[in-house]
């Protein structure tokens, strides 16, 4: 029996949002073993998502909390309320037991994720790691691994972070989550890029992480982001005749 993955997405509405939830769950449909943990930043479950997440044809749980207003903010950490309730969740189904096998790891909506980073990641003992492309003013960050070991970051932007890495490029046994069941991601005193940060040193040191992708020489998740979308001819009378959902 394969560890299940649990991935966590924070997700909110937008008018890309379908598209985005899309193109992810065409990706986690071809990796076995996979539990989706969709949390949305709102104060209910939406339509939208309900319907999404029904047809989706994967294992899946359906969350959500909304971010308090004050923290929706330029210049503040995102979605740190949704991932949360994830581990929450997780921590609650696995509670009175023994954990059995998993991973967990936080997708985010708008990333591109190679199937091979799965692989990766399955075999994931406390904390693995790995490069994320085209993130931090650069083609890509990655740890910088000796002998086997993360002895650095290699990163151009705020070097002097303990854990030098995105929220994509790392992932954590449930054994870990559950035995460190007070390791959460913090508001107060967090600053943006340093969430990550924050809440692997909750839970494990730099020499005990475990270097995945050849070494940390492969990029197979990409920080990509979608653009804006213009929606500058929106009818503002004469709407269209049927309501569509898009
Ligand atoms: N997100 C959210 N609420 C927000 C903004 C973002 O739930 O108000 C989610 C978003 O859908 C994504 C994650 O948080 O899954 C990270 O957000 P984003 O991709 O905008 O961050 P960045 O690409 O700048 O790291
Ligand atoms: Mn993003």
């Amino acid at each position: 029996q394969l560890p299940t993955i649990y991935a966590i997405t924070p997700t909110y509405s937008r008018p890309v949002q379908k598209a985005e939830l899309t193109r992810l769950a065409n990706t986690f449909r071809q990796v076995a073993q996979l539990h989706w943990i969709l949390v949305e930043d709102a104060a209910a479950r939406s339509e939208l998502v309900s319907r999404f997440l029904a047809r989706a044809g994967l294992p899946s749980t359906h969350l959500h909390v909304p971010t308090p207003r004050r923290y929706k903010r330029p210049g503040l950490p995102r979605a740190t309320e949704q991932r949360n309730a994830g581990l929450a969740w997780l921590r609650q189904r696995h509670g009175n037991q023994r954990a059995q096998p998993g991973v967990l790891f936080f997708a985010d909506d708008d990333n591109t994720y190679s199937l091979e980073l799965f692989q990766e990641m399955r075999t994931t003992r406390k904390v693995s790691v790995w490069p994320v492309g085209l993130v931090g003013g650069r083609r890509y960050e990655r740890p910088l691994v000796e002998n086997g070991k993360v002895v650095g970051w290699y990163t151009g932007w705020r070097a002097d972070r303990p854990f030098a890495i995105d929220m994509a490029g790392f992932a954590v046994s449930l054994q870990v989550i559950l035995s460190n069941p007070k390791a959460v991601f913090k508001r107060r005193g967090s600053q943006p890029g340093m969430q990550e940060s924050d809440f692997l040193k909750q839970i494990t040191t730099v020499e005990e992480l475990e270097p995945k992708a050849s070494n940390c020489t492969k990029v197979l998740v990409w920080h990509t982001r979608t653009e804006k979308v213009n929606l500058a001819n929106e009818p503002k009378y004469r709407l269209d005749t049927v309501r569509i959902e898009v």
